[in-house]
């Protein structure tokens, strides 16, 4: 149990650095050792080849940015309550 390989499993951006290709081999060999961040990764991959098909038929640019401004949830703006200050 001394040399270990590298159990921690893959933090988002390492799913997405896979998903593009990018990730170093020490990492991509706890992929092949770990279903749970396989099932990740190959859900972060189909989402990323739909959105490439996505762009494809509306190819304008920063699509994705939009879309991606749409997703995130807005933070409400109403009134503030204030303490009611007589001075
Ligand atoms: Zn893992």
């Amino acid at each position: 149990m001394t040399s270990a390989p590298d159990t921690r499993h893959l933090i988002p951006d390492e799913v997405e650095q896979w998903a593009q290709g990018l990730l170093s081999a020490t990492r991509d060999a706890h992929l092949a050792l770990c279903a749970e961040c396989r099932t990740i990764a190959e859900r972060e991959r189909r989402l990323l080849r739909e959105l490439a098909q996505l762009t494809r038929f509306a190819p304008e640019f920063g699509f994705v940015e939009r879309v991606m401004a749409k997703v995130r949830i807005p933070t409400p703006s109403g009134p503030h309550f204030r303490p009611h200050t007589d001075a």
